[in-house]
């Protein structure tokens, strides 16, 4: 019957979303069994994009060899190929040339939007609206299905703590709890309700695991940490994402972490991933992570880290050539168990099936759902409403926002002119300069205003492998600046770093304002202290100096193609802030790591000699704490209320009232704390949020139920524990303001 079914369903040409998942294992026994070595070690060698498939085959060199492999069979997946027509020709070399014909699954980075591009991951994060990220998720989805694509290296889901780390802006931030539910909402927005569809994609949650705590923040930097942090702050992202999104597949990182690089972490795959978590999907390496192994001194050699990461459970090798060259011979050397390299096959193939592939190999790769869905109007319109919720009010003094048409304003900073900044890294797809920028935003919303750059930003070229060069010493700009600050009532001053300030290799050792920024700032404030700093930035920054003297800041992160019209909205009032930071901004960057789910020491300050945690020479407070963010309207909690139901269920309640007079959004944020507990736990963490909406004088009760799994924890041995004692617990408006109290779990 299940076979009859399977067959129905091809026939119909329609989804096998509800092929079972038994008779997918047939397929995949039946297909197995009739591969030769070499072609089920194909199907875990992934390769970079090598040619305009449009011209004539490659007659030498890599780009030959790569061609010749894809036609023997030995490639099963391209990354870097995209466009219906590419990506089909790319395919049929495979399809049409290959003894089996297994279409190859095309994976690019769709990481924040495809064409039409999204707030940058940390921004969205910012907005902790799980639906309006998951959307923004499918949107990128059906654009990259639609130019051909079936598999994205996201979400990234690596917890970082470190601002310094450049790859901050592409994840979720420094939490745990947020970064596991943004995750899954990534998750299944990019994979959808029915894989099989045609606008539906595989995910990949990355990067498996620690690479978010590279040391000193630099990116790649050794890791090392113990397991009572991989299973508390770590692994919980990358658990949800399989346990409630179900996600297809994940990559390694590039990082060692305890002395083993994670591409060759048998500990982190077989036993945790595909042991304990039972994880059916596959694993990707990263970029030539499989090489890189020689460098760190773990593999001797090429052939050498073959073995090394098919041992220990690295399923497709990208870009390192390292399965393609060796693993044939390893096999038949009796060095790696064919076992082994059956089971990377099996996990592939599954979602190849479970892709549609095999249905038909050329589903995604249709050129007119290309143009209809490219730039659609509706995703414009979803990332602008995206780049409205991802903007973190952090400053606004005597109500110096809302700006008014009438105000006489001038805009400074060669950011406000700039029409790729804001699109932000990782935005491989993207039309470069194609974002709405700040000026083009306040012209589309009727400002009168005068613009002046007052200084570059960078100089030189700016390109994703390319290193920036920021300018240092060009002030020559200032005298127009400080001539238009003057003449005007108020001073908007778009400042921040260049798109290409993070991201991958993007960590920097300081977290100011680059260049000559700070000094055009602090030069404008002495002729006009009616600031309105508009930030534009990919990771938190050091903006002590403005927030003490600055009488309003907005975060606007890089908010994708919509950003110019999002952050005039938010400065003329259309749109009431509703953001919060998901990562903590330091004071100062030698505060770094510092975030708010810190451990207590035994000497809880201040206290009246020298002899307690803190530093001489600077707070021990950040600038802004996690989940921080202010209103143009303000709310008030009151009726905080406890009841213990049971030993595993507590509900928590509070009131929120607008006591002020627009209505506007907030996050209501529920932090826990077990107060003594046989593995030491953070001072808090969050448990639970929700975003809600109100209109002035609404109030509305919001409650929190709190389980095992809010309550519990891992021990450093992975068991999770849920012990009875006193918990504290906080709701509010941010990481450090709330409502307290305590409850008791017998
Ligand atoms: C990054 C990955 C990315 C891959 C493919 C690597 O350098 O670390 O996150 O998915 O490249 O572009």
């Amino acid at each position: 019957y299940m076979a009859l079914m399977a067959i129905f369903l091809v026939l119909n040409g329609c989804s096998v979303k509800s092929v079972p998942t038994d008779a997918i294992d047939k397929q995949v026994e039946d297909l197995l069994a009739q591969m030769t070595l070499e072609e089920k070690v194909g199907q875990m060698n992934q390769y970079n994009g090598f040619y305009d498939v449009t011209g004539p085959a490659p007659s030498e060199g890599d780009a030959k060899a790569k061609y010749e492999h894809i036609k023997n069979g030995w490639v099963g997946s391209m990354l870097n190929v995209r466009g219906a027509k590419e990506v089909r020709r790319m395919q049929s070399l495979a399809v049409d040339s290959s003894r089996l014909g297994i279409p190859m699954i095309f994976g690019f980075d769709v990481i924040h939007g495809h064409k039409t591009m999204f707030p940058i991951p940390l921004a969205e994060a910012a907005s902790w609206d799980l639906k309006a990220i998951e959307q923004s998720a499918r949107i990128g989805a059906i654009e990259a299905s639609a130019e051909g694509l079936n598999w994205t290296f996201a979400p990234m889901v690596d917890v970082s703590r470190d601002a310094r780390w450049g790859r901050v802006m592409e994840g979720a931030g420094e939490d745990t709890y947020l970064g596991s539910k943004i995750g899954v909402a990534r998750v299944k927005g990019f994979q959808g309700d029915d894989l099989s569809a045609n606008n539906t994609i595989a995910a990949c949650a990355k990067h498996f695991a620690g690479y978010g705590f590279a040391e000193a923040g630099m990116d790649y930097n050794t890791v090392d940490m113990g397991t009572v942090t991989y299973y508390n702050v770590i692994f919980p992202p990358f658990k949800a994402a399989i346990d409630e999104a179900d996600v297809k597949t994940f990559m390694n990182s590039f990082n060692i972490v305890n002395g083993v690089p994670s591409t060759a972490n048998k500990y982190l795959q077989r036993d945790i991933l595909k042991g304990e978590w039972g994880f059916k999907g596959f694993v990707i390496s990263d970029w030539s992570s499989g090489r890189e192994m020689i460098e760190h001194g773990y593999a001797s050699s090429l052939e050498h880290a073959a073995e090394l990461t098919v041992k220990a459970g690295s399923d497709m090798d990208m870009e390192s050539y390292a399965y393609v060259k060796h693993l044939v011979d390893l096999v038949k050397a009796g060095r790696v168990d064919e076992s082994m390299v059956d089971d990377a096959v099996r996990r592939i193939l599954r979602v190849k099936f479970e892709l549609g592939l095999f249905d038909d190999p050329y589903k995604y790769c249709n050129e007119k759902r290309e143009k209809e869905m490219i730039y659609h109007p509706e995703h414009i319109a979803a990332a602008l409403d995206m780049a409205k919720k991802s903007i973190v009010l952090l400053k606004n003094e005597e109500a110096t926002l809302p700006l008014k048409k009438s105000h006489k304003i001038a805009v400074i900073g060669d950011l406000a002119d700039d029409k790729d900044s804001p699109l932000g890294n990782w935005r491989m797809a993207a039309d470069d300069n194609t974002a709405v920028s700040v000026l083009e935003g306040l012209d589309a919303y009727g400002v009168n205003y005068t613009y002046t750059e007052g200084a570059k930003l960078v100089t030189g070229p700016t390109a994703f492998s390319q290193e920036l060069t920021v300018n240092t010493t060009d002030r020559s700009g200032f005298k127009h600046a400080l001539k238009a600050a003057r003449e005007a009532e108020v001073v908007v001053m778009v400042l921040g770093e260049h798109g290409l300030h993070s991201g991958e290799a993007r960590s920097r050792a300081k977290l100011g304002l680059p260049g000559v920024q700070q000094e055009l700032l602090e030069a404008v404030y002495k002729v006009n202290t009616n600031i309105v700093l508009v930030l534009m930035n990919g990771r938190p920054l050091t903006i002590t100096w403005a927030d003490e003297h600055v009488p309003a800041i907005v975060e606007a992160w890089q908010l994708g193609s919509q950003t110019g019209h999002a952050v005039a909205q938010v400065l003329f009032g259309d749109y009431n802030p509703s953001g919060k930071l998901p990562m903590t901004f330091p004071r100062h960057v030698g505060q770094v790591p510092i975030y708010y789910n810190q451990f207590r020491t035994g000497r809880p300050g201040p206290r009246n000699e020298v002899f307690w945690p803190h530093y001489m020479d600077e707070s021990e407070k950040p600038l802004y704490p996690f989940g921080y963010g202010l209103s143009y309207t303000q709310f008030q909690y009151t009726d905080l209320e406890v009841a213990v139901k049971s030993k595993h269920q507590v509900e928590v309640a509070v009131k929120v009232t607008n006591i002020g007079d627009r209505a506007g959004e907030e996050v209501v944020q529920l932090y826990l704390h077990d107060k003594v507990a046989s593995v030491v736990r953070p001072v808090k963490e969050l448990k639970g949020f929700e975003k809600i909406k109100l209109e002035p004088e609404q109030t509305i009760k919001v409650v929190f139920k709190l389980t095992e799994k809010e309550m519990g924890f891992y021990n450093g041995m992975g068991d999770y524990l849920m012990e009875p004692g006193e918990f504290e617990v906080m709701v509010g408006c941010n990481s450090e303001e709330g409502l307290r109290d305590v409850f008791v779990i017998e």
